[in-house]
Parts: structure tokens; C-alpha cells; sequence
């Protein structure tokens, strides 16, 4: 897996980033590949100042931006190599589950009135809820983004023109496993426990305008 890094500058790189997303990208991370191995990315990342010294959890900015955030993600990425879409994946579903059950009244999410919707609707209704989340996030800090959701017969498409992941990136295929598996967590937790097949249809580190991924509406089972 070969990421480098765009000859120009992208502009999204300035854009700030919430303390608590940097945290639990940390927090996932760290369950994932160990204290040591937190150590050793955050190292190769430029990042060695948040060795010991995570963000707190708060969903405000103080500093950290956009670039620190693919900086991060570009280190694990070559730490893991071959095995980076299975361990982004893991990272992404575990800390968007902190963030779920730590921010969810940012994410406006009524799990009562949730359990009672239609499947479709359970899944429309999370992904509105996260795009809406960050949406207004972002614009707390000063920036417009829009999280667009199309829906089809038997899939939702959600594209994002300003996906931190990949920013400043080329790759040669998709990389945004992190965000991958946030919508295939926030999914599971919308409806009870189901999974639902998620798959990136589009990155900007391969050229696109804009990161997409499909969400489909039937169960894979589970
Ligand atoms: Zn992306």
C-alpha cells in the first residue's frame, strides 16, 4: 500500500480538527496496536508531542488541524502496509463507538425514537445525524462543508468533499477505512446490532472531487 503525499498543497489541510476526534482516533488506535505501537506512529507522524499527552474530550479546537489528522493516518497506513484496510477499518468502527456513546447528543441521536423506525429509516436517520454532526462542527470553526446523502433503491451514497482522511494524499485506490467503519458502526448501533456492507466508492486521494461511500440497506446478516 503506497500513499505519498500530493505535490500541491491541498487547502483542506488547514482546516481545523475537533480535540475529541484526534483522542479517539488515538484511544482506537492504541487498542489496536498497543501503547508502543501508538508510540512508534505517532513518531513517523511528526506527531511525538501527543505521545502521553492525548487531546482532551472535547468537541472544540485548539489547534490541531486537518494536516496532523492525515499525517496520523498516512503513518498507519505504512505501519500496517498490506494489512491497513483491516486495521483502519477496526480503528474507525472503535472510535466512532466512543463517540457514539460519548457524544451522542451531539449527533442528536434519540435511540428510543430510533428503535422504533423502519430499517431504511434507522439507517437514513444515523447518517443524517453524522453528517449534520460535523456539519455543524465544522462550523463552529469557521468552516462550510456539506455532507451530501443521495438515496437509491437499494443503498444510501454519502459524499464529502473535505474528508480529513485522505487530505493531502494520493493513493492509488481508496483509503478512508477510518471513516469506512464509522458508518459501519454507527449503522450497527442505528438498527439493533445489524451490519450493513460499506464500501468507499470514491477518494480524493485518487484524483476525485470528493470521498464516497455506499452504505446498503439489506443486512448482511448478524
Ligand atoms: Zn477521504
Amino acid at each position: 500500500m503506497k500513499v505519498a503525499q500530493r505535490t500541491e498543497r491541498d487547502p483542506i489541510l488547514d482546516w481545523p480538527l475537533a480535540d475529541a476526534y484526534m483522542r479517539f482516533a488515538l484511544l482506537a488506535l492504541e487498542e489496536v496496536a498497543g501503547e508502543h505501537g501508538v508510540q512508534v506512529i505517532l513518531r513517523q507522524a511528526g506527531l511525538a508531542h501527543l505521545i502521553g499527552n492525548y487531546p482532551p474530550n472535547r468537541m472544540e479546537f485548539h489547534g490541531l488541524t486537518y494536516a496532523d489528522y492525515a499525517n496520523l493516518h498516512r503513518a498507519t497506513i505504512e505501519f500496517y502496509g498490506r494489512a491497513a484496510r483491516a486495521f483502519g477499518l477496526r480503528i474507525g468502527r472503535l472510535a466512532a463507538r466512543r463517540s457514539i456513546e460519548e457524544q451522542s447528543a451531539l449527533f442528536g441521536v434519540a435511540v428510543k425514537a430510533l428503535r422504533l423506525m423502519p430499517l431504511s429509516m434507522q439507517l437514513k436517520t444515523i447518517l443524517t445525524n453524522m453528517a449534520n454532526g460535523l456539519t455543524q462542527l465544522l462550523r463552529q470553526g469557521g468552516y462550510t462543508t456539506t455532507i451530501e446523502i443521495a438515496e437509491q433503491d437499494d443503498a444510501f451514497i454519502l459524499t464529502w468533499p473535505h474528508c480529513p482522511n485522505c487530505a493531502g494524499l494520493v493513493a492509488d485506490r481508496p483509503i478512508c477505512w477510518i471513516i469506512e467503519g464509522g458508518i459501519l458502526e454507527a449503522t450497527h448501533f442505528a438498527t439493533g446490532g445489524k451490519e450493513f456492507a460499506v464500501h468507499q466508492i470514491a477518494c480524493r486521494a485518487t484524483g476525485a472531487p470528493a470521498c464516497s461511500w455506499q452504505v446498503s440497506k439489506t443486512p448482511t446478516g448478524g
